[in-house]
């Protein structure tokens, strides 16, 4: 570690690695103990490591292990390209459902505690689009640890780290992603954080950088999502000029708690419980006739707003349906759901043994996100990478999802692609040269963080937050059109004008929650009219977006991932520059989804 000054004459002080993970959830954790075996290795967090959002997972990791009845990762594969409206990269899918076997292998060998069958194997249970031969009945896939698959997952993977000696950095807030041209192309140089305890910065120059920094669902408004998840990585490199991958693709989870957006776990739905209307209907055989309530969440969310506008919602407000798990025997939602029977019982009140449980669809999962190949390495367009630059988890975009993820998979996703981008990352530090900082490393962040200080604007965070949040909510929901979209355009325009004026009140140093919320409050502004700005332009419906204008899927002109790039004209002004990239087929023809 060195210290230098900054051109404010701040003290600033520079860490050299060979890579550097930006957080310590479950991709971050997994790609560290691959990399730290290997080369010298930081983690760096927001958080602290098990407070990462990966811990509040509740219904389980997809793998088609086949222990409690006939499976296999073909199926599995099949699934998760129809899932995602074939808008999933098909090379990718099959290496989702190929290794998934061995990386929950892996975390039961770490010491996961999962679920175990009579016989003593991995117990395994239903979750929404998962099928035994390409959508004839449901099929057991998710393996879990009762409701609690996130956290025993994060628990294990963290302990694994401090049993290899990972160097972590709790409670850095990565601010800027440094860049640095050798040849005309752009290398990853490190990256800049912001130390919260003290207010200092800190440069971390690495050979390869990786982010695994989590989703953004923060600008909604009825979210299932923590308020740490504010697409800081995200946000981090699109402001460098690299491209953002399918960021209209956002996934909104049929099952929140009413009007809190709390999230009670598929895997309910999957243990038997049963969707229901005013009139005490199981409405969702009308909608999928086979899967029925597992069937895949995007067709889920839909079906319950098409109940509530219909005049068929509960309540005297007619604004949500019933979860019914009253059917269900109390043992079994002892052993297997307990947390969130409890969560119905503290948030509403409510027994679950006996009455159903309200509940609305609460925006829950970023299916894009930064662009990468399948060793997690970072897209600098639709082919060339950015060499030293890697991501995986729900901050990337491989992409596995597609225009819908299945349940169950992005715990795998985080561990399969967490596992490659650490080492891929790991690999390529052991051959490149140190990269050079670019002049003035830290000289971005500086002004941005005084600025924000020493400003005296009107404006407050918490109030455009939620105007945000409204808009989104009202705007860029489950059901959009050309006019909804343009209104939330409209509001966001308006609210980054806002943005210009924030002033906050805490003026110190040390622990200044404050002058961070309203950072995150810029990064969820950019890339909410990068959301915005995509799902205008695909004039289709897809998966997790459907325009109510343009009803129907066009594989003729739609079958292509969107590419957003932000443009700065001369004069200053941004927007946002809409590209497209072919999507990889390999053996899935493109059908009607049906379920
Ligand atoms: C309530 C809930 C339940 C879910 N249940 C399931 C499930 O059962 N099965 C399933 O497959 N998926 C589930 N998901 C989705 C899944 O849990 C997440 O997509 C996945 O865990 C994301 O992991 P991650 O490692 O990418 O990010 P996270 O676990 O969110 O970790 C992000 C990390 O990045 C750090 N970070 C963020 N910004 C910065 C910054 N600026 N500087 C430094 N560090 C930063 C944070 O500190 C944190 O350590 C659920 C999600 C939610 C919200």
């Amino acid at each position: 570690m060195t210290m230098e000054y900054g051109q404010t004459r701040q003290l600033r002080q520079v860490h050299t690695y060979d890579t550097v993970i930006v957080g310590a959830g479950g991709a971050g954790m997994r790609a560290a103990i691959e990399a730290a075996p290997r080369c010298r290795t930081a983690v760096l967090s927001k958080l602290y490591p098990t407070r990462s959002h990966t811990g509040a997972a509740q219904g389980g990791m997809a793998a088609a292990l086949a222990n409690v009845e006939e499976d296999n990762w073909e199926w599995h594969t099949f699934d998760t390209i129809k899932g995602g409206d074939y808008l999933v990269d098909q090379d990718a899918a099959e290496i989702l459902a190929k290794e998934a076997i061995d990386s929950v292998l892996d975390l039961e060998k770490m010491g996961l505690p999962f679920n175990r069958t009579p016989d003593g194997t991995i117990d395994q249970r239903r979750f929404g689009g998962h099928s035994r031969d390409h959508g004839e009945a449901p099929v057991r896939r998710s393996c879990y640890a009762a409701d609690r698959t996130g956290h025993m997952i994060l628990q294990t993977l963290y302990q694994n780290c401090l049993k290899l000696g990972v160097e972590f950095f709790d409670e850095y807030y990565v601010l800027d992603q440094l860049l640095t041209e050798v040849g005309g192309v752009r290398h990853s140089a490190g990256v800049v954080a912001y130390r919260l305890a003290t207010g200092e910065l800190h440069v971390f120059r690495a050979k390869s950088v990786i982010y695994a920094s989590g989703g953004c669902g923060k600008f909604f408004k009825v979210t299932s999502n923590a308020h740490t998840l504010t697409g800081d990585g995200q946000a981090a490199v699109y402001r460098r000029g690299l491209p953002l991958e399918d960021m209209e693709f956002f996934q909104f989870h049929p099952t929140g708690i009413w009007r809190m957006g709390i999230l009670l776990t598929e895997g309910a739905r999957g243990e038997g419980g049963i969707l229901r209307n005013t009139h005490g209907e199981r409405f969702m055989e009308k909608y999928a006739p086979v899967m029925k309530d597992l069937a895949s969440r995007d067709v889920v969310s839909r079906a319950i707003y098409t109940e509530i506008r219909e005049g068929r919602g509960c309540g005297p407000e007619g604004d949500h349906v019933y979860l019914d798990l009253t059917h269900l025997p109390h043992e079994q939602l002892d052993a297997k759901l307990p947390d969130i029977t409890e969560f119905a019982r503290t948030y509403l009140g409510i027994e679950p043994y006996t009455d159903p449980i309200p509940i609305q669809p609460t925006a829950h999962y970023a299916m894009g996100g930064i662009p990468t190949t399948v060793h997690g390495e970072v897209l600098a367009d639709n082919t060339a990478v950015v060499p030293g630059l890697y991501a995986a988890g729900e901050v990337a975009c491989v992409s596995v999802h597609g225009a819908n993820r299945l349940g169950t998979n992005s715990l795998l996703d985080i561990n399969v692609f967490g596992r490659r981008a650490g080492l891929a990352a790991a690999a390529y530090a052991a051959t490149a040269a140190l990269p050079e900082l670019p002049e003035d490393p830290a000289g971005w962040v500086e002004r941005r963080i005084e600025g924000l200080r020493e400003a005296t604007g009107s404006e407050r965070v918490a109030v455009l937050r939620a105007e945000l949040q409204e808009t989104l909510d009202a705007n860029v929901m489950v059901f959009r059109t050309e006019q909804t979209i343009g209104a939330a355009l409209a509001k966001l325009a308006e609210l980054r004008g806002r943005y210009a004026e924030v002033s906050v009140q805490d003026k110190g140093r040390r622990f200044n929650t404050d002058l961070l919320e309203a950072v995150e409050l810029g990064n969820l502004l950019e890339l909410a009219e990068v959301m915005a700005a995509c799902a205008l332009a695909r004039r289709e419906s897809r998966g997790g977006h459907y325009r109510e204008d343009f009803p129907h899927r066009d594989d003729v002109h739609f079958m292509r991932h969107s590419m957003a790039y932000r443009e700065v004209a001369a004069d200053g002004t941004e927007s946002v520059r809409i590209d497209y990239k072919p999507v990889v087929q390999t053996r899935y023809q493109p059908m009607e989804r049906t379920y």
